[in-house]
């Protein structure tokens, strides 16, 4: 799992989380835009796309630009049906 697309044909879903502990404000990442702005082939990978972002509401605040961290979250939708359809056999 490495680029863009791949995690939009997998299904994933990410999360941009603030690190500051004030805050710890979370967004979901917009694969789609990010596809349409970056291409389909760029890395997903927290040192690929972390550095792009910065938290909504610190910006707000007029708090120093902080880190965000990524979280990816696979299709558990997916994996729940995988799982029943198993249990059928
Ligand atoms: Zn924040």
């Amino acid at each position: 799992m490495g680029t863009i697309g791949e995690a939009i044909d997998a299904n994933e879903t990410f999360w941009v989380g603030c690190s500051d502990p004030r805050c710890r404000h979370l967004a979901k990442l917009d694969l789609a835009a990010l596809a349409r702005r970056l291409g389909r082939d760029h890395g997903i990978m927290h040192d690929d796309v972390a550095h792009l972002f910065r938290c909504q509401k610190c910006a707000e605040a007029g708090r120093p630009r902080g880190k965000v961290g990524l979280t990816r979250i696979p299709d558990y939708a997916a994996s729940i049906r995988q799982a029943r359809e198993m249990r059928r056999d």
